[in-house]
């Protein structure tokens, strides 16, 4: 068929299983949307209107996406990805187009989850170095949201790491007015992603990720799954040299014996640095 779809992804794939190290932040998130969506008659009964809109506010790397995407799947409902700095792209008027075309679709598809990520390049505040065609977007944000019905089955999440740029206007009651924080985890969160991301992954006797998890402070989720990749990418140098580079088979014995060491990850983390460190250092 000619139609294309608005945004890719129409069914996120991504459980609550896949995310770790926010618990409660899993269930703000269920209270607040989940629920809404698939059991609209309770709040009908009790007379109070679910959320048409929920802000999402942490670092780069800590779930956000991921949370959105995973919210969308348990509660059954379609899922819209608007990335804010490639919608500001486009030529004049097309954004607005956009996203309106967006919010048609996921209309006509609810029960429905409109993701925007980087809001604040979308909604910066007004007055501060704001041009036209954000003031344009933001408005037409505004009357999008305005516009549905608060028991329409559709919820936009918003994602940003400075909720203090962002357009005081779009926090106000039937707007963005719940908040959740996503914080850069702890110890017991970082061991918790370690597990999901080393899920699929043959590990050495040796690997010890309690130990794995206390060694990578200040690190986020990104950077936890950026350090599983890295070490998976130092057994395969490892194996390298026991390779037939003529052939496109691996023996066997080298494959099926193949797996993460203790010493692979050790050599990973001398690589990827904490982007949240990264962060406080830049700032300060
Ligand atoms: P950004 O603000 O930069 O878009 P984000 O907060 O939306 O970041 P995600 O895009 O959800 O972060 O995360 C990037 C990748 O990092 C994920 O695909 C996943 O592999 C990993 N990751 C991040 N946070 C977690 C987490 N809490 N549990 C498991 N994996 C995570």
């Amino acid at each position: 068929s000619e139609y294309t779809e608005p945004q890719g992804e129409r069914r996120a794939d991504v459980t609550y299983d896949d995310i770790g190290g926010l618990g409660n932040t899993i269930d703000q998130i269920r209270e607040m949307v989940e629920l809404p969506l698939r059991y609209p008659q309770l709040f009908e009964r009790l007379g109070v209107d679910p959320p048409k809109g929920v802000l999402l506010h942490g670092p780069p790397g800590t779930g956000k996406t991921r949370l959105a995407k995973a919210v969308a799947n348990e509660s059954h409902a379609s899922f819209f990805h608007i990335a804010g700095p490639e919608i500001m792209g486009s030529a004049y008027g097309e954004s607005e187009k956009h996203l309106r075309e967006v919010f048609e679709e996921a209309t006509k598809s609810a029960p429905s989850i409109v993701f925007i990520d980087e809001i604040d390049s979308i909604a910066p505040k007004r007055g501060q170095v704001t041009g036209e065609a954000e003031k344009r977007l933001v408005a037409q944000l505004l009357t999008l949201m305005d516009g549905l019905e608060s028991r329409a089955n559709l919820v936009v999440i918003a994602a940003t790491n400075r909720p203090e740029a962002i357009d005081e206007a779009l926090r106000r009651p039937g707007r963005f007015d719940r908040e959740i924080v996503i914080g850069v985890p702890d110890e017991r969160g970082r061991r918790e992603i370690l597990g999901i991301h080393t899920r699929g992954m043959p590990l050495g006797d040796r690997v010890d990720l309690d130990e794995l998890a206390r060694q990578t402070y200040g690190f986020v989720g990104a950077d936890m799954a950026a350090l599983t990749r890295e070490a998976a990418i130092e057994a395969v140098r490892r194996i390298m040299p026991k390779l037939d580079l003529t052939s496109t088979t691996i023996p066997p014995e080298v494959l099926d014996t193949l797996s993460v060491t203790r010493e692979d990850f050790q050599e990973a983390i001398k690589r990827v640095q904490p982007s949240a460190m990264r962060e406080v250092m830049v700032q300060k």
